[in-house]
């Protein structure tokens, strides 16, 4: 199981646990470092904002975003974190045989406030079950990441893997302007650059099919994540519309190209091999609950979309990092 649909859990690592070998996948990854252990994230809404939701740098948030389609509805109805986490533990050890936990500031921007407000967040999310939990995963964009950001997160990784989590999303001005960003690629490279020779393993979440992008552009991701030896893990995402964001009620009016599986599928087998070899795949695409997906509707579940994927990349003999050369 990966994310629950109404649930709070995302079990780490479908990737891999085919047995694929195609790519790094975060589950055989987690199951290495943790010794086998079953580990779980848990996901917890701090109530950030963004700065291009507040008014700060604009209003309306990304266009293709509805924070709800990515946060658990327990989550987003329980304001107290404490309890949020208890609940989702509590979750993952009865249904799911859960060992250890990733607590996983999702929703928003999860360093989007003062520090001295950060640190009591993340210290009174990390006070829960402190002897379970094994990592700390913080979401967030370039734009609110600081020298003095790092150092707070840096200080909880003598205790636990911190894991930061930032938003490429795509390298072309252009697009990030069209999707109301807010931010543009020099401040991803800006900040992916203050994370250089840091403790934290930096993940970068990528959105594949914008449509005037091409796949020579989307090509482009790739190269530009393996230059910096500080991205640890990725996060590929196609692109998908759903209720309640800009994206999607432009999309009922005018419905534009999206993926099919097949399609992505054929991409994601051409970007593998570019990709760095020791990158690990934290994701190969996104889903949201199907109440809130308007398109494209691939008609399976998560398991059966990574299952076709990962048949797929075994049947061409796809192997991570073949055509590297870095
Ligand atoms: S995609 Fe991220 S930065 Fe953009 S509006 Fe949504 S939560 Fe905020």
């Amino acid at each position: 199981m990966s994310l629950q649909k109404n649930g709070y859990l995302c079990q780490m690592g479908t990737a891999l646990d085919s047995g694929i070998k195609g790519y790094n996948g975060y589950g055989i990854h987690l199951r290495d470092k943790y010794h086998g252990q079953r580990v779980f994230k848990v996901i917890v809404d701090g109530g950030f904002t963004c700065p291009n939701r507040d008014g700060s740098k604009g209003y309306g948030g990304c266009t293709y975003c509805n924070v709800d389609s990515f946060t658990p509805e327990p989550s987003r109805s329980t304001p107290n974190i404490k309890e949020q986490l208890r609940a989702g533990m509590e979750r993952a050890k009865n249904g799911y045989r859960a060992d250890k936990f990733i607590v996983y500031f999702q929703p928003n921007t999860n360093t989007y406030a003062p520090v001295h407000y950060l640190k009591m967040m993340y210290d009174e999310a990390l006070s829960v079950n402190n002897e379970d939990v094994v990592g700390f995963a913080v979401g967030t964009r370039p734009d609110c990441i600081d020298a003095e950001k790092i150092a707070l997160l840096e200080s909880y990784a003598d205790r636990y893997d911190v894991d930061l989590e930032m938003g490429m999303e795509s390298i072309y001005d252009e697009t990030l302007e069209k999707i109301n960003r807010g931010c543009s690629h020099g401040e991803f490279i800006k900040a992916v650059e203050l994370l250089k020779d840091s403790k934290l393993d930096l993940c970068v979440h990528t959105i594949f099919g914008f449509p005037w992008e091409t796949r020579e552009m989307m090509k482009g991701y790739i190269h530009e994540i393996n230059r910096f030896t500080q991205i640890k893990f990725v996060k590929f995402h196609h692109l998908h519309i759903v209720e309640g964001s800009i994206m999607g009620a432009k999309y009922k009016k005018n419905p534009f190209k999206l993926f099919t599986l097949e399609e992505y599928t054929d991409l994601l087998c051409e970007l593998i091999p570019l990709l760095r070899p020791d990158i690990v795949i934290q994701r190969l695409f996104g889903i949201s609950d199907w109440e809130l997906l308007i398109a494209p509707n691939w008609g399976l579940n998560k398991s059966a979309i990574q299952s076709y994927i990962d048949k797929e990349i075994e049947r061409r003999g796809v192997v991570q990092g073949s055509a590297y050369n870095g």
